[in-house]
């Protein structure tokens, strides 16, 4: 029972945003110009044999947003919703999130229009590496440099790495991260966005004055960022008493055991049925009388129709774009603390920097290495966004937009146009 998702167009949501940051900056138009637009976009045809011997065509895109700072990075994805206009949006994200957390990367993002829950391992082994053909003059270490995204994983980044090894006739690891282990992938990096999202949630909560331990939580999206967030949450001693995936919420008054539930997850590819819980519906679950709620589903699940009944004091964006700009001034105007995504998801990005660092270095770190590098990024940038948010008085989005753009602003003033 998947949540409507309403017409709001991710990238005028981007826009928008990105419009009411620089200006609470006072940028000058020629420099929001310069920063504001995708600097390359690409959209490709991806042929593929499917299993049954017919060919069927996929549309998909890579797009660039920008390399100011740095190498381009963003995740791909695969989802029959995939646009141009959602990859673009997704692509801004990314470039003011690396600069949220102050890594040396620009934005990019690439998606695949497909339906990969009815697809084959073969079906998608074949369209990840056609798909790799058509966008390797943009990709590489130094130039632009995917990863994983809503339904692809790290057999994916496997099969982009080694299409694009073989292309160029020796390994290349350092082309995707959230690869494999056994390929050059970083301890941690499988539960970076989780983690990330726990640190920003532990962050917002001492500056609440609010205890996570016993704090009652809500997720939205059972994937990646949503389990392991409420893994981290629940071994923190909050309560996580209700969660969703797409076939179904899950309700436990007296909180959920996630380690179970993520068990079930993985056996069966569903949380729907998990003993000792209630179903609800996914209104139910974001109307929920909680303290913490954690959209990590997709964008625009909260909107103007649904967002009044929200009654947690903090919504902390695992997801990208979860809330319609409506849906975000209702619950500015209701008085809850929001993490937006740029600040609160960008653990995963973080940890990918941390990969790529690590082949290009051919030397690989600790487990507790990664989650403390994790950590003192994460609560820096938690620390950075604050002050601009109590200091100029703005929402926390436009403090971590105005964070993001202005770095970028900063970079591209020193570059200067060329030629
Ligand atoms: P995923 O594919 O692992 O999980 C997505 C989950 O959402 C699945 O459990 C799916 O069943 C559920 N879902 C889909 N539609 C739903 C709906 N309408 N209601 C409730 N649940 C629904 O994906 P992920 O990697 O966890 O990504 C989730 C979000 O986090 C996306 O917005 C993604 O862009 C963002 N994100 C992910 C990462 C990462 O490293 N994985 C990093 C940054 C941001």
């Amino acid at each position: 029972m998947p949540t409507t998702r309403v017409a709001d167009n991710a990238y005028d949501v981007a826009l928008e945003n990105f419009e009411t940051a620089a200006n609470a900056l006072g940028l000058d138009h020629d420099t929001q110009e310069m920063i504001k637009y995708p600097e390359r976009v690409l959209m490709v045809t991806v042929p593929v044999r499917m299993d049954d011997g017919h060919i069927r065509r996929f549309e998909a895109y890579r797009v660039q947003h920008s390399q100011v700072r740095g190498p381009a990075k963003g995740g791909i994805r695969y989802h029959p919703q995939v646009t141009l206009d959602e990859v673009k949006a997704l692509a801004t994200w990314m470039t003011w999130k690396c600069a949220v957390v102050n890594i040396p990367f620009g934005g990019a993002k690439g998606g695949i229009t497909c339906d990969p829950k009815h697809m084959s391992q073969g079906e998608l082994e074949r369209m990840t590496r056609r798909y790799t053909s058509a966008i390797l003059p943009l990709i590489g270490p130094q130039q632009d440099i995917p990863a994983p995204d809503v339904y692809t994983n790290s057999q994916t980044m496997a099969w982009i790495m080694d299409t694009y090894s073989m292309t160029k006739g020796y390994p290349i690891p350092g082309v995707v991260t959230g690869k494999p282990i056994s390929l050059g992938g970083s301890l941690g990096r499988n539960e970076a966005t989780g983690r990330g999202v726990f640190y920003t949630i532990e962050c917002a909560c001492e500056h609440l004055h609010l205890p996570l331990k016993g704090a009652t939580v809500a997720v939205q999206g059972f994937g990646n960022a949503g389990s392991i967030a409420a893994q981290l949450l629940h071994e923190a001693g909050a309560k996580v008493i209700a969660v969703s995936d797409s076939t179904g919420c899950v309700y436990n008054k007296n909180g959920l055991n996630i380690p179970e539930l993520m068990h079930m997850k993985v056996l069966c590819g569903h949380v729907e049925g998990f003993p000792e819980s209630e179903a609800i519906s996914p209104a139910q679950l974001l109307a929920l009388d909680c303290d913490i709620l954690v959209p990590a589903a997709l964008e625009n699940t909260v909107h103007a129709d649904n967002a009044e009944a929200v009654r947690a004091k903090i919504v902390a964006e695992a997801a990208n774009g979860p809330l319609t700009p409506a849906a975000d001034r209702i619950l500015q105007n209701k008085g809850v603390f929001i993490i937006p995504d740029i600040l609160c998801n960008a653990g995963g990005v973080t940890v990918s920097y941390f990969e790529w660092v690590q082949d290009e270095q051919h030397l690989f770190w600790e487990a507790q290495d990664v989650y403390n590098r994790l950590e003192r990024v994460m609560k820096t940038a938690f620390r950075d966004v604050v002050k601009i948010h109590v200091e100029r008085k703005v929402p926390m989005r436009i403090a971590a937009n105005m964070l993001g753009i202005g770095r970028v602003a900063e970079a591209v003033q020193l570059r200067g146009i060329y030629p």
